[in-house]
């Protein structure tokens, strides 16, 4: 195939990769403010460069990104559009049924929205595969499951929102969209509003006791008045390199498994 995105190739080339494969990926990302140094498209561009890339290295399909996610808490700030919870259920169902009708089997829902998302992904891939689909394979993948070195590339600096490592990827994979002298220098101090219950850094260890106490835009745009969280002025391209770089060769392994395995009702038959 000529492409790894399903969107450009032709339907012909479509049926030929079905000859052998049944394997898709759904990056699936946001349009959501990422504060004055970054572009609406982040999380979009994310599902995007580390579906490309690992796809390139396994030869699996990728349908085009979803560029609209669930993001509500971003709606105080121009150039936002969310999809209610109930609405991204739908679309991606809509999706994995349309392409279970082509002939894929097997579904790798990819967010770039880092933890957001994944409650509606979550509740999408259940309903499909106990009711809906039952011979299907799904699963969720996201930054925060495939990321392994954010410790040793970004140290101790908190990633939340518009953080360091989110900000660097673009840079890295989509330069020129990052507005390098718009850097935000001081994070926000999410204990100020959420005490302990919150943790501060997304990527951090996972040691605490936490609770989601849910934000609304309103919350939001008082507490991040910029909207940024995170202290981005150490980001660069060299360190979305890195981060993009660990990611991928964890995503590839992962869809190198997932392509050839059977569901465990498949294996004790
Ligand atoms: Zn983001």
């Amino acid at each position: 195939m000529k492409s790894v995105w399903i969107q450009e190739n032709t339907w012909q080339d479509v049926a030929d990769y079905l000859k052998h494969d049944d394997t898709v990926i759904l990056p699936i990302g946001s349009t959501e403010q990422h504060g004055p140094a970054g572009p609406l498209g982040v999380d979009t561009y994310a599902a995007i460069g580390l579906c490309e890339d690992a796809a390139k290295k396994t030869g699996v399909m990728v349908a085009p990104p979803l560029w609209f996610g669930d993001s509500p808490h971003h709606l105080g700030f121009p150039g936002t559009i969310s999809l209610r919870s109930e609405t991204l259920i739908l679309v991606i169902k809509d999706i994995v049924h349309t392409l279970y009708q082509n002939g894929f089997r097997k579904f790798i829902l990819l967010n770039g929205h880092k933890g957001t998302n994944l409650a509606p992904m979550t509740v999408a891939a259940r309903g499909l595969l106990e009711y809906e689909l039952k011979d299907i394979r799904i699963a969720i993948s996201d930054p925060l499951y495939l990321c392994t070195n954010a410790q040793e590339i970004k140290g101790n600096v908190a990633e939340h929102h518009a953080g360091v490592l989110e900000i660097s990827h673009v840079m890295y994979k989509f330069p020129g969209l990052v507005k390098e002298d718009k850097q935000n220098h001081n994070a926000v101090d999410l204990s100020n509003e959420f005490d302990h219950y919150i943790k501060p850094d997304l990527f951090g260890p996972a040691s605490g006791v936490f609770a989601d106490v849910l934000w609304s835009s309103r919350d939001q745009k008082a507490f991040a008045p910029t909207g940024s969280f995170s202290d981005s002025s150490n980001a660069s391209a060299e360190m979305g390199k890195a981060y993009h770089e660990n990611m991928v060769q964890n995503f590839a392994e992962f869809i190198e498994w997932f392509k050839t395995s059977v569901s465990p009702e498949e294996k004790y038959k």
